[in-house]
């Protein structure tokens, strides 16, 4: 049996008039489970068009209405996120406890939107010049755009949405193609909670819906997370028409190991990061730089406990028996399992490959195992392309210094982490690394939801990061209001005066 997974417009699911659908895949079987609507023009201008109704109101509606029905959201999305959970994992392939973490952390985006009231406050000054008063407040944008990746279908959307629409803007949400249920399932949780029709809805489809957003005049801003090149061109297109944006791009996160760290605590955290959700985390870690003389035996405990992992059907994980699922597509496994051959071809030694894989599934799933490669080289395509799948690549060098070289001559800064005991040098490479997010002892440093999300380089375009004050910063601006009101008993004029005041 096949769904249908159509747009989501002023409240309710709209067809619209595709000029194509897209197989969606179960990735563990390898089976078609959906078809969903590839939006074309009309399609856009139609959903750009509920939300830029529902706009002329929803801007109005109390402060403290909006926080209710949040609240209500998050009520709902805490009792049923399983439902969510489970829809993630057949469509993406990451185990269902891993897809259950990753609505729990946009959860606590839509608790921190809870306390919207508070973050829109402006500031007050009586009397600034005489009898002159000045106060601030933020202001909605209008509709946003927001532009998602295959690989949180939740938690990605929730680093924007709920900001966005308690700071009183409508969403028009364009999730990736690959995975795009969970979005029409989180449209129908806010119609649920109360949220009027048209301030969130669901645009599905590819490069036509998004390139409808960037050229819309009504779409006053965009948020956007992907791949670097396609952030690049999101980020050119919409600021070249004055809109606000901000485009996240890809990542090769770097873990350093220095001597004297616990060496069990970094290899339980460089697997963990490393094949977590098969590699397809864009805080994943991707390099492990292991610092003289402690690589081999490090490499050793990595590869004792990759041995241990179970590979298969995340479905299946509610017994706990899954600890890594498929990629997300056959074309994603291949293009990675061609890396996997490069880096052998490179002179890169595969301490584990993955593409012998047993995995604990059927035989038509994307298959490809925790794959381990040493004695990385910085020339090698390995080291230098963001793979996105489950390959570690071990890279020796004799200095902390060469450590942090490595880090900052690359082309990503998104995240990057440090396993050290010594207090001192971890404080030092937390000023030396040029990269948005780092982590002491602790491998994937998301940020909570209170600070920002962000990276630096290729891995952000735009000055603003995710959620956090900067993103009720992003999804609003500022208005001054400077005002003067008579004193009644004195009732007199400003008289004429023409210089500058
Ligand atoms: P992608 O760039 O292929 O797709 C992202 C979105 O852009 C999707 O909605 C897709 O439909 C759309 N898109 C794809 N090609 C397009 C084109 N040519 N023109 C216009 N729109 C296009 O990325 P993906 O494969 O879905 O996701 C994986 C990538 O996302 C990785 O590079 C990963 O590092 C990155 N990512 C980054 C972050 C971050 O916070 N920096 C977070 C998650 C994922």
């Amino acid at each position: 049996m096949t769904k249908e997974i159509t747009h989501w417009a002023g409240g309710t699911e709209f067809t619209g008039t595709p000029e194509l659908w897209a197989d969606v895949t179960n990735p563990a079987t390898g089976r078609v489970t959906g078809r969903v609507a590839l939006a074309s023009e009309p399609d856009v201008q139609f959903v750009v068009d509920a939300a830029k109704k529902a706009f002329t109101t929803w801007a109005g509606v109390s402060l403290a209405r909006r926080t209710q029905i949040l609240f209500s959201f998050r009520e709902l999305l805490n009792s049923r996120k399983s439902e969510l959970a489970a829809l993630i994992t057949a469509e993406h392939g990451k185990v269902f406890s891993d897809a259950l973490g990753e609505i729990s952390r946009g959860q606590e985006v839509v608790e921190f939107a809870c306390g919207i009231a508070h973050l829109l406050r402006g500031g007050h000054s009586e009397n600034a010049s005489t009898g002159v008063d000045v106060h601030s407040t933020r202001a909605p944008l209008g509709v946003v755009g927001i532009i998602s990746p295959f690989n949180f279908p939740a938690m990605v959307p929730m680093w924007f949405f709920p900001i966005a629409i308690a700071a009183g803007n409508t969403v028009v949400l364009k999730p990736s193609e690959k995975d795009p249920s969970a979005a029409l399932w989180i449209a129908d949780l806010w119609r649920e909670a109360g949220l009027p029709d048209g301030v969130f809805n669901v645009l599905q489809g590819g490069k036509t819906a998004v390139d409808g957003l960037l050229h819309s005049p009504d779409v006053a801003a965009i948020s956007f997370v992907g791949s670097t090149p396609v952030a690049q061109y999101v980020y050119e297109e919409a600021s070249r028409r004055g809109k606000r944006v901000q485009a996240l791009g890809g990542a090769k996160n770097h873990m350093v190991v220095l001597p004297g760290a616990d060496l069990g605590l970094a290899a339980d955290a460089a697997v963990n990061a490393g094949y977590g959700s098969a590699g397809e985390r864009c805080m994943a870690i991707s390099v492990l730089v292991a610092l003289e003389p402690i690589a081999d035996e490090l490499v050793v405990q990595i590869a004792e406990r990759i041995r241990t992992l179970r590979i298969g059907d995340g479905r299946r994980d509610s017994a706990n028996t899954i600890d890594m699922g498929p990629l997300v597509t056959k074309a994603h496994r291949d293009r990675v399992a061609g890396f996997v051959t490069s880096g052998e071809r490179a002179g890169a030694e595969p301490v584990i490959d993955g593409r012998d894989v047993q995995a604990h599934g059927e035989e038509g799933g994307f298959w490809l195992g925790p794959t381990l490669f040493d004695h990385v080289t910085p020339d090698m395509e390995i080291y230098r392309e963001e793979i996105f799948g489950p390959v570690l690549c071990v890279v020796r060098v004799s200095s902390y210094d060469e450590a942090v070289a490595l880090i900052n001559a690359n082309q990503y800064g998104n995240g990057a982490a440090i396993f050290t005991n010594d207090g001192g040098a971890a404080r030092r490479f937390a000023n030396d690394v040029h990269v948005g997010m780092i982590g002491v002892n602790i491998p994937i440093p998301v940020p909570v939801a209170y600070y920002s999300f962000g990276g630096w380089k290729r891995s952000l375009f735009g000055d603003t990061h995710a959620h956090g004050t900067e993103g009720v910063h992003f999804f609003t601006r500022a208005k001054v209001v400077t005002s003067r009101w008579i004193d009644p008993s004195v009732r007199s004029g400003g008289g004429l005066e023409l210089g500058f005041p």
